[in-house]
């Protein structure tokens, strides 16, 4: 009987019935104009190569990088570029995006893939396609793989690859999906990405109930290092499902636990999601940049909600309607998890590289209609996972009595998600400490 890691406080089960289940996948249709972000990462926006009336092919540069943080972006469908699209997200961040009107015939779709041998390109080889088609951490806000590499590079320290599959959140629905859908992906990007960052050892941390996907991984990875001759040490490590185990902070922290106990020297982890590993894959053996995105669909205001294969660049408004439409005018869109996502503009954002799931949320569900003072129930305390006490923190900065140093606080949502008065606590929180650290 294997042993199952968990993080010691704090955190709860997250369920939520208006998220989409794994069995509801569909193709998203082509959107007749796709909108194609400039910014898709965390740094600068990318530079236009293409002129407004340039006919461009799918999977065609159309956006080169800038220096750190930013990452090359391509056409995702075949069409003429008509226009530049500007807008300000809520944060107020500036972003222009390039709109295709689809025309042509595609390159890729339904075509038969070129794969390129990877086994004998050295680690900077990888690095340079990894680049080159703009792959980008797909779960976790768009950090260019590239920047993460060379941070590594500097630090010459003992790296052990760290394959997050922890569903611990049901909104996290697209990278199951992957790892039901492409599992040969997902590990043979796992074996590319660590002979990139020369890691020492690769742990695949899985949720313990995901008794199916165990079975896969190890019988994938068997097949694999056979016909690639990869001797890079290799471990499953069962993880619990208590949100938030797959935040960076709660998994380092069970994995320390499992280094302890296996005396294993895991020295420096670099955490990568399986939709990550899947873009990898199709970048350097397919050379092929991320065309599509699965995403998850849902929220109480949707009648249906759905995971989607969707092409970067659909409106999330024509994902929605696919699902039926929606029973009321939301009160909130939001992009990612309810818990760590951040609220849309409106329903026309397109859909990018780092979108994992989107919801349309009614009145009740936002607490426009609830009670809104403490009642002092404690129940975010009970669930923070770092310590902290939101509770107090929260009526510190909302009085401006003084500024808490709460740099613990991660944004995990916890303490808003079981706040009964739905006070936006985690909100204002992690707010604060964003301002602090800047
Ligand atoms: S958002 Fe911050 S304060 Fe709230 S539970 Fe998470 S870590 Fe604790
Ligand atoms: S959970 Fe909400 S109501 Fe309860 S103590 Fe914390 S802030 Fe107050």
């Amino acid at each position: 009987m294997r042993r199952m890691y968990s993080f010691p406080r704090g955190g709860f089960v997250f369920e939520d019935p208006y998220a989409p289940c794994n069995a509801s996948i569909e193709t998203a249709f082509l959107p007749a104009f796709a909108v194609i972000p400039l910014i898709q990462h965390t740094g600068n926006k990318a530079y236009p190569v293409v002129f407004i009336g340039e006919y461009v092919k799918e999977g065609m540069l159309i956006g080169r990088g800038q220096g750190p943080g930013s990452a090359n972006i391509h056409a995702t469908v075949p069409g003429k570029v008509v226009r530049m699209a500007s807008w300000k997200t809520i944060d107020g961040v500036a972003n222009d995006a390039l709109v295709i009107r689809m025309e042509g015939s595609f390159e890729r779709l339904g075509k038969r893939e070129v794969v390129y041998p990877w086994n004998d390109l050295p680690p900077l080889e990888l690095q340079r396609l990894i680049a080159e088609y703009g792959i980008v951490e797909l779960d976790a806000g768009g950090k260019p793989i590239v920047d993460i590499l060379n941070a590594l590079n500097v630090k010459k320290e003992v790296i052990t690859l760290v394959i997050r599959c922890v569903f611990d959140d049901p909104w996290f629905v697209a990278d199951r999906t992957i790892c039901n859908e492409r599992i040969k992906e997902v590990v043979e990007g796992g074996f590319i990405i660590a002979k990139a960052c020369e890691a020492k050892r690769i742990v695949y941390a899985v949720s313990y109930t995901e008794k199916q996907l165990i079975d896969n991984i190890q019988k994938t990875v068997k097949t694999l290092q056979n016909l690639h001759s990869i001797q890079t040490p290799l471990s499953v490590v069962l993880v619990g499902n208590r949100y938030p185990q797959h935040n960076q902070r709660e998994l380092e922290l069970v994995l320390r636990e499992y280094e302890k106990k296996e005396t294993a020297l895991l020295g420096r982890l670099f955490m990568i999601s399986p939709s990550t590993l899947s873009a990898i894959h199709d970048a350097v053996k397919l050379h092929k940049p991320i065309l599509d995105r699965y995403i998850a669909i849902g929220g109480s205001a949707v009648k249906a909600p759905k995971v989607f294969k969707a092409r970067i660049g659909t409106r999330l408004r024509d994902l929605f309607e696919q699902c039926g439409g929606l029973t009321a005018p939301p009160a909130r869109i939001v992009i990612g998890s309810p818990l760590a996502g951040r609220a849309a503009l409106d329903l026309d954002e397109p859909v990018t590289k780092t979108s994992y799931a989107a919801l349309a949320l009614l009145e009740k569900d936002v607490g426009g209609t609830i009670s809104r003072s403490c009642i002092d129930c404690g129940e975010c305390r009970a669930v923070c996972p770092t310590g902290l006490d939101p509770e107090l923190l929260y009526k510190q900065i909302v009085s401006g009595a003084k500024r808490p140093l709460a740099l613990e606080c991660h944004g995990c949502g916890c303490c808003e998600a079981v706040c009964p008065s739905r006070l936006p606590v985690s909100t204002t929180i992690y707010t604060a400490v964003k301002e602090a650290r800047i």
